[in-house]
């Protein structure tokens, strides 16, 4: 105002003040500090292009919206409301990455990696986002529309078809009961999850509610969250993760530069190094359950040692204590790890010996096996969850948890996946942990399978030494069980 005043025009000044107080972070000596340049510049750039437009930055978002965006960002999940939208359309990421995985949790259609679509043209123009193939159709045929129309009205008769079975269990034909809990984040997934059937949470992404936030949630904000979670699902089982930062999650007040983030400081690494961060998460959530006294269970990710559980657990331990000495009365939640590391496949179980569950995160556990970027759209045909390293493992945990009488489950988007869902059910798991988009459809898959079958199917297909043979051996015996149509999967690009 002072340039103004002087008789600069509004631009110039802005870009004048910006420019200075960009060099002042520029020039301070903390990593920290430096990169909250970038938040300044970012904001300056905003108000230009406001002083710029003519446009009063309302947007009126059409009937049918689809979202397309240059990088898919979860801040962009919430732009538009979810009356409006139809898709998502990211022209870089992949069909694994976090913010793909929540796409899906809202049930909405999202293609990832779409490469060399021109969006700065197609604003208002008509489009199809196919999330069964990964693909976009720019101005589509009459033909084209009719087609889609069709498969539209399909799946609503699907999933109107499963509706009714939300409050049932799920029980094989010849008696085999599977507990199917479902993995959220944002608080809209609770709303959706309970409508579903939920009969549990086996993955509440807390990291999710960090990264929308522009500063760390105080220990109360987060007890207020956690509890809203813990109520919703109470008398049900709720594990919440602890803080998995890192690797594509980065919080943009907490700046990690790496040059190998998913090798690097990410998940329990993070907290162990900042005690500060995990101790105030801990009470949170441990405090969280007083007076209500649901089933909490605290699961920690990225485990690579025992030595990071023994450090964890004595954290939680202290953190208890404490919560106690204050005169707070609460139960000391169990405590499980994720298994997604090749190591901890290799270590179950002296895993399991020390904690009261396990869960595999198969999303990173495939990544790291196969050494496969989850976020990289070249090698995606690489990432193969039928992959038989990736079965041997996953059936050599769940073995490992069983002989040490622990509970196992599987909360990556594997266990979504109808026919993977078959084979983890034949090997043991005992929870199967998905969005809740997934949730009625591998109920209904599992509901009219026989448990003998899946026995089959996995004795056969541990025998077998190649990824495609296996999907397509599985796939047949989908067919042959009368479910073919339930094995569309969304493939994502
Ligand atoms: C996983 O890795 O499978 C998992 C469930 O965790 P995330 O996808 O959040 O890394
Ligand atoms: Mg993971």
């Amino acid at each position: 105002v002072a340039l103004i005043k002087t008789g600069e025009w509004a631009q110039s000044a802005l870009r004048k003040v910006i420019s200075s107080h960009v060099a002042n972070f520029d020039a301070m000596g903390d990593l920290y500090l430096r990169e909250r340049g970038a938040d300044v510049r970012g904001l300056g750039n905003r108000v230009l292009a406001r002083l710029q437009s003519s446009d009063t930055g309302i947007v009126e978002y059409p009937e049918n919206t689809i979202l397309v965006s240059s990088e898919l960002t979860p801040a962009d999940l919430a732009l538009v409301p979810t009356d409006k939208l139809v898709g998502f359309v990211s022209v870089k990421g992949s069909g694994k990455s976090h913010v793909a995985i929540l796409a899906e949790a809202m049930g909405v259609p999202t293609v990832m990696a779409v490469g060399d679509l021109p969006i700065e043209l197609l604003d208002h123009k008509p489009m199809i986002v196919d999330g069964f193939q990964g693909t976009v159709i720019t101005y589509p045929k009459a033909e084209e529309v009719t087609y889609y129309e069709k498969i539209i009205k399909e799946e609503a008769a699907l999933v109107e078809g499963l509706e009714g079975t939300s409050d049932k269990l799920c029980v094989t034909k010849d008696g085999h009961r599977v507990r199917l809990w479902v993995n959220t984040g944002l608080m809209t997934d609770v709303a959706r999850s309970l409508e579903r059937g939920a009969e549990g949470v086996g993955l509440y992404r807390t990291e999710v509610h960090f990264m929308m936030n522009d500063r760390f949630p105080t220990e109360e904000e987060q007890k207020k969250i956690y509890r809203e979670h813990l109520l919703a699902f109470a008398p049900r089982p709720v594990t919440m993760r602890t803080l998995d930062i890192g690797g594509d999650k980065a919080l943009s007040y907490f700046p990690i530069e790496e040059a190998n983030p998913f090798l690097g400081w990410r998940g329990i690494r993070v907290t162990l190094d900042h005690p500060e961060i995990f101790l105030a998460q801990i009470r949170a959530m441990i405090r969280a359950n007083e007076g209500i006294d649901a089933d909490l269970r605290i699961m920690l990710p990225m485990v690579s040692s025992v030595a990071e559980i023994d450090e964890a657990q004595r954290l939680i331990s202290q953190a208890y204590r404490e919560i106690i000495e204050d005169g707070v009365q609460v139960e000391m939640p169990d405590v499980g790890v994720m298994v997604e590391v090749p190591a901890a496949v290799y270590q179950a179980r002296d895993i399991a010996k020390r904690v009261d569950f396990l869960s595999v995160g198969s999303n990173d556990l495939i990544q790291y096996m196969l050494a496969v970027d989850r976020n990289n759209a070249q090698v995606a045909e690489l990432y193969q969850e039928f992959h038989p390293a990736v079965l041997q493992a996953l059936n050599q945990v769940a073995e490992a948890a069983h002989s040490e009488k622990k509970g196992v489950g599987i909360c990556g988007e594997m266990a979504g996946n109808p026919s993977a869902a078959v084979i983890l059910m034949a090997m043991g798991y005992d929870v199967l942990s998905m969005n809740s988009t997934r949730l009625l459809l591998v109920k209904h898959v599992l509901s009219n399978f026989d448990m003998s079958h899946a026995h089959e199917i996995l004795e056969e297909v541990l025998t077998m030494d190649n990824a495609y043979l296996i999907k397509n051996y599985v796939d047949e015996q989908m067919n042959r069980a009368g479910l073919g149509q339930f094995i569309r999967v969304r493939k994502h690009s």
